[in-house]
């Protein structure tokens, strides 16, 4: 049977509680001595989709990568790598750099691989489901040990993002847009199956709900989960969240390849399931909105669709959706530009460069929400 452990302090912790919170999370599970040897080298893959963002709830709580160098080196590894490719549209180095990780791994003596920059293997994929050969940082599989470090989170396309999904971070961005245009929930299967990790530790100190994975409230969960089973953690995790494991289609998927068994109960260790009653709020993941508003996506990855959804809460907020007219917005790099519009399209991010000249165009990877507010009332004719 698959083992989880739960950890949680009463209160949000301080900086000296973590590290304990991480510890005893691993222990109910060994102990890190039965994961990481003498002279191992350790990589740690934390989340940290973008910079700008950075901050409890988006980013994996740097306490907790902290608390994870001092366990690895504790337990006599000679050396520790953060490895780590931002989201598809942030610079990785950028994001390293704000979110305080860079200078972690500076001050803690641990290397600092940008997945973006390192070497990449290719591996082929064990019964490919959609992808034959998966390219992966060199300096992550190199490692004699893997551990990922997600948090927990909302996600408008999967409904949450936990442990199988945070291993994007480890292939290269070209490898990334790809696997939205092929299928998101295929894709983390087969590098689930290709990258073999040996732990997982999931920052639920504070969680995202909602308009996750970048721009939904904060959920103070105050949690430390812990798994050598990725796939038992995302289930435990995701009913913490309030989610069925049957309503998420990787689960689901990933059951059906043999991966987890719905049928085999989980055995949970420290804090029970129970214990959490709080469901979190759903992330919306269609791009419906007011009449008058249609949005043309295909391909589109989640920081356009979350970009969507906040600015027409902006405008919501500002009282501006009633003054909204025919608004249309073309997004995803597979989106094309329908003939006979009854009114200009905003053409959104650089997925939709080649068709620039065909609308009111806003650059961005995603744009920002002040651009395409801007866009938007030029179209509409919406004065400030
Ligand atoms: S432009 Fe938007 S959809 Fe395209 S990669 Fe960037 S964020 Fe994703």
């Amino acid at each position: 049977m698959s083992r989880v452990s739960i950890v949680k302090s009463r209160e949000s912790p301080e900086d000296n509680q973590v590290y304990g919170m991480v510890k005893e999370a691993i222990d109910k599970l060994g102990g890190i001595e039965s994961i990481v040897k003498p002279r191992q080298s350790v990589a740690l893959k934390p989340n940290v989709v973008t910079g700008e963002l950075s901050g409890p709830g988006v980013t994996t709580d740097k306490r907790v990568v902290e608390a994870m160098i001092k366990l690895c080196k504790e337990a006599g590894a000679r050396k520790v790598s953060i490895v780590e490719g931002a989201g598809y549209f942030t610079e990785t180095s950028k994001a390293l750099e704000l979110s305080g990780i860079k200078k972690l791994a500076e001050d803690k003596g641990a290397e600092l691989v940008d997945v973006d920059k390192d070497e990449t293997v290719e591996l082929p994929v064990p019964e490919p489901l959609i992808i034959e050969k998966i390219k992966v940082s060199k300096a992550f599989m190199d490692a004699d040990v893997r551990i990922n470090l997600p948090v927990m989170k909302t996600h408008d396309q999967l409904l949450v993002t936990l442990g199988v999904k945070n291993l994007k971070g480890v292939i290269p961005k070209t490898m990334k847009r790809n696997f939205h245009k092929i299928g998101v929930v295929k894709g983390i299967l087969d590098l689930y199956r290709t990258v073999p990790v040996d732990l997982t530790v999931l920052d639920a100190i504070v969680a995202m709900e909602g308009l996750g994975p970048s721009f939904g409230p904060k959920v103070e969960l105050n949690t430390i989960i812990a798994s050598k089973d990725m796939f038992a953690l995302d289930r435990v995790a995701s009913r913490i969240m309030g989610f069925a494991p049957e309503e998420l289609d990787y689960l689901v998927e990933g059951a059906a390849l043999g991966l987890t068994d719905f049928s085999e109960e989980v055995e949970v260790v420290g804090e029970p399931v129970s214990s959490y009653s709080y469901r979190f709020e759903r992330p919306p993941t269609d791009l419906e909105f007011a009449e008058g508003v249609t949005v043309i996506s295909d391909g589109a990855c989640s920081a356009c669709r979350g970009t969507i959804h906040s600015v027409v809460y902006d405008l919501e907020q500002m009282q501006k959706m009633g003054e909204i007219r025919d608004l249309f917005i073309v997004v995803g790099s597979k989106a094309e530009v329908p003939e006979g519009l009854s009114n200009t399209p905003v053409i959104m991010g650089i997925c939709q460069s080649m068709n620039a000249d065909q609308g009111c165009y806003v650059e961005g990877c995603p744009p920002n929400n002040d651009k395409m507010r801007a866009a938007i009332y030029q179209v509409c004719n919406i004065s400030d």
